[in-house]
């Protein structure tokens, strides 16, 4: 009987028929281009919906954190992943990106200069990726641990010249097609120097607020939670699952309705914890991360419409996992280490799952990651 299902299960059936006509070669074409290197040019299936999680500040030494530093008996939420990709982060200013220009050139397919928020190396605006497809009738989302103003979430609904104009970016967000965001940044919307209350606005604007928890909002309106006055706690210092259940409750929220959503999640303090060239910091915020990974890929697994891919912008302090850091037989240990109080320009991971996911392997530019996307949805 076993047997019998398997011979009519319809990947099976499917399969044989690409044998018997083309022996399954019309699925991979591979071309090679400077911009988006090689790529797989052709895929069978095309995603519903698209999670993209951003790590600030992760490199390959921050990934390999979780596997030493993560449960004994588990692993990552990284190994779940069929597909890797390598990109070059350089921003069309400097060598070495910042945030604005990192997240930008993820989400108008651009390089811009250091410190731009969606608008490209002139300052004008372009259209993000959730903006295009919010006119497709799309839903989107953005979740931080940083301010939902801060650079990353940012370049996906605000067009401005400079990063640090957050007070205008907070006008922005008032007037995006955002459906739910989480973070920080109170601040920005509530200590103006226009005296505007602007969560007055936001609800205005149709949204339900929160400000005290997760889950207090009405998931009849569009949701919106700023948690703290800036960025959230960090993890070390004793922030709980937020990144993982603003994670699970927007993709519950996009659930309601039949509409396609695109989600960006950032785990804004890796970044944070490089800077500050504190070990424990990067560890812990990875570690945080990997759960909010593991959330989007259980949601994605089980409902087999969703694209995920993980990223970062760059890479954050020159981290390392290297031995007593004196000699050549020092290796029964690891101590992070570090070789920079900022970024450095390291070629930067990328995890893809689901349907479109094999566009993502190859090394490319970090530009390449808009077109990507749009490539996977067949257009
Ligand atoms: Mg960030
Ligand atoms: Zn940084």
């Amino acid at each position: 009987m076993k047997a019998f299902n398997m011979f009519f299960h319809p990947f099976a059936a499917t399969c044989s028929l690409f044998l018997i006509l083309s022996s399954c070669v019309e699925s991979t074409e591979i071309s090679i281009d400077k911009e988006e290197g090689a790529q797989i040019t052709s895929s069978a299936e095309t995603p519903t919906n698209i999670i993209f999680l951003i790590g600030d500040g992760m490199g390959t030494s921050q990934v390999s954190a979780a596997y030493f530093y993560g449960e004994e008996d588990a692993q990552p939420n990284f190994s779940r992943f069929p597909i890797l990709g390598l990109i070059n982060t350089t921003s069309g200013s400097d060598r070495i990106t910042d945030s604005g220009a990192g997240a930008t050139a993820f989400s108008i397919g651009q390089k811009s200069y250091n410190g731009a928020i969606g608008v490209d190396m002139q300052g004008e605006a372009v259209q993000t990726v959730n903006e295009l497809l919010e006119d497709q009738g799309w839903q989107s989302g953005v979740i931080s641990t940083s301010g939902i103003t801060h650079a990353t979430p940012a370049s996906f609904y605000a067009h401005v010249a400079k990063r640090s104009q957050q007070y205008d970016i907070a006008t922005s967000l008032v007037h995006s097609n955002i459906s739910f965001f989480a973070g920080g940044g109170q601040k920005w919307f509530m200590n103006r120097p226009d005296s505007l209350n602007y969560l007055d606005s936001l609800t205005h604007y149709g949204f339900s607020v929160g400000t005290e928890s997760l889950g207090s909002a009405d998931h009849s309106k569009r949701v919106g939670y700023l948690l703290a006055n800036d960025g959230l706690l960090a993890k070390h210092e004793g922030r709980d699952d937020f990144l993982p259940n603003a994670t699970a409750e927007a993709l519950e929220y996009f659930a309601q309705s039949d509409k396609p959503f695109f989600l960006m999640v950032e785990g804004s303090q890796i970044d944070w914890g490089g800077h500050e060239n504190n070990g424990d910091y990067v560890i812990q915020e990875v570690l945080d991360f990997d759960k909010a990974i593991g959330v989007a890929l259980d949601y994605a697994e089980k409902h087999g419409n969703t694209l995920v891919v993980v990223t970062a912008d760059h890479e954050t302090g020159g981290f390392s996992l290297s031995g007593d850091g004196k000699s050549m037989s020092g290796y029964g240990e690891i101590s992070p280490t570090f070789s920079t109080g900022g970024h450095t320009a390291t070629l930067i991971p990328v995890f893809a799952y689901g349907p479109g996911a094999n566009y993502f392997g190859g090394v490319y530019e970090n530009t390449a990651i808009f077109s990507k996307f749009f490539e996977a949805l067949g257009q």
